[in-house]
């Protein structure tokens, strides 16, 4: 075992300073069972920790740097507009330059309005759904996550509707009752639910699962939303945060060829700097103040920096062949590990969409986050600390998505597969 002395005494200084050491729950390491990583610097494909280690990493800041750590076209464009401002809390081009890009990119997308985290996002989109519809109810998806907004921190208590449960104390009941809670992937459940209410705002989804691990659209499933929510009148909010120009340039809509009413975008579009957006078409766009009654603002929201860094991101997406690129990086991590498990008969699954995976263990699919019931946590745990110990950083739950990103070279992409094959062949 490495020895990782300033991590611990910096966790252990972070405890008495920080709730759990942390600023964000998944960071404390509570489901691998060993002190947290706390990271010093990183470039390219790799971070190094304050020990001095260096690790693969496969977080990529949950997404967001999809060009890897420390690009240098986004250092200098960040360096740039730093010598010029940090934040005006003023009208800036910068602002135009992203939004224009964002429009002409992604077809269903009239109009956008940016904000700094995917949880403004969405909480914003559904205030709008809300208030452009004149209805109170809104339709998630057990499993699916869209920031911690109050109404949004909710998943089913079991199957069909109604039953919502929040998910986190402090959010009232009488809150939670809007949410109305159901299975990812249940075109049945769904449908019905859609056909017997009138009182719905909007159906919001992730149209590729990220946040129980990667769980991709049933075959149908996109489509039995677009049709449903029309014929109801409800709007279609999909949550891109995570999958906007990450599976490539128009995003999951873009994939499955589904124009949603309304979009979420954040991760990838803020280039590592903290910004988020939502838009759509603009009769519903337009209901926003200045021009509408559906109030929503931010100090920051724009912010310059944030918005040169995703503009030279979405300017490196944008070049011929960098989907494909990213494609043929992800399949020689996955491939040869997909084609172990075929041969083997352990109860692991790998599960991938464009950039992102997930392997999980104790179960051989997963559709929905009830299927999350059996996995093997101790399986997961250890797989986790095999990999970490031989310098290679996955998420630390099988909750979440691996991202590769355009900085994974060949070299370590061969030895991550390496390091994984040899632990599942050793796994019982
Ligand atoms: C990360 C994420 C969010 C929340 O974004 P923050 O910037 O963390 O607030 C919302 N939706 C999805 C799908 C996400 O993955």
């Amino acid at each position: 075992m490495q020895h990782r002395t300033s991590s611990a005494e910096i966790f252990r200084r972070s405890c008495q300073v920080l709730p759990g050491g942390v600023n964000s729950p998944v960071r404390a390491f509570s489901e691998v069972s060993i002190s947290p990583l706390v990271v010093e610097s990183g470039r390219g494909d790799r971070i190094w920790d304050v020990d001095g280690h260096s690790y693969i990493d496969y977080c990529g800041s949950w997404g967001a740097l999809i060009l890897g750590h420390t690009h240098p076209d986004i250092m200098g464009a960040v360096q740039h507009q730093l010598k010029k401002g940090s934040t005006f809390g003023i009208a800036t081009a910068v602002e135009e330059q992203l939004a224009t890009l964002l429009i002409k990119l992604i077809p269903s997308l009239d109009k956008v309005r940016f904000v700094s985290s995917g949880t403004e996002a969405v909480m914003s989109a559904v205030r709008l759904a809300r208030g452009a519809t004149g209805k109170p109810f809104i339709v998630k998806f057990a499993g699916n996550y869209h920031g911690h907004s109050d109404g949004l921190l909710v998943k089913a208590g079991s199957g069909v509707s109604q039953l919502t449960q929040s998910s986190s104390k402090g959010v009232l009941e009488d809150i939670a009752k809007y949410t109305l809670c159901i299975s990812y992937n249940d075109l049945e459940g769904c449908q019905n639910l859609l056909r017997s209410r009138r009182d719905i705002a909007a159906v919001l989804v992730e149209p590729i699962a990220g946040n129980m691990g990667v769980v991709p659209p049933a075959q149908g499933f996109l489509e039995m939303l677009r049709e449903e929510t029309k014929k109801n009148g409800a709007l279609l909010i999909f949550d891109e945060v995570i999958t906007g120009f990450r599976v490539g340039l128009r995003g999951a809509q873009g994939l499955y060829s589904i124009d949603p009413d309304l979009t979420c975008l954040g991760k990838v579009i803020g280039g590592g700097f903290p910004a988020a957006a939502f838009g759509g078409k603009s009769i519903w766009m337009d209901e926003l103040a200045p021009l509408g009654g559906v109030y929503q603002a931010g100090t920051l929201s724009g912010n310059p920096v944030a918005m040169v860094a995703g503009s030279a991101t979405l300017q490196h997406a944008m070049q011929e062949g960098f989907y494909e690129i990213l494609q043929a990086k992800i399949d020689r991590l996955a491939a040869p590990i997909e084609g172990f498990l075929r041969k083997s008969n352990l109860p692991v699954c790998l599960q991938r969409v464009g950039s992102m995976m997930t392997l999980f263990f104790g179960v051989r699919q997963v559709r929905n986050h009830e299927d999350l019931g059996s996995l093997d946590r101790e399986a997961f745990s250890r797989f986790f600390r095999f990999l970490f110990e031989r310098g290679i950083y996955i998420p630390p739950s099988q909750h979440e998505a691996w991202f590769i990103s355009m900085a994974h070279t060949e070299e370590h992409l061969d030895k991550t597969n390496r390091v994984i094959l040899e632990f599942l062949s050793t796994f019982t």
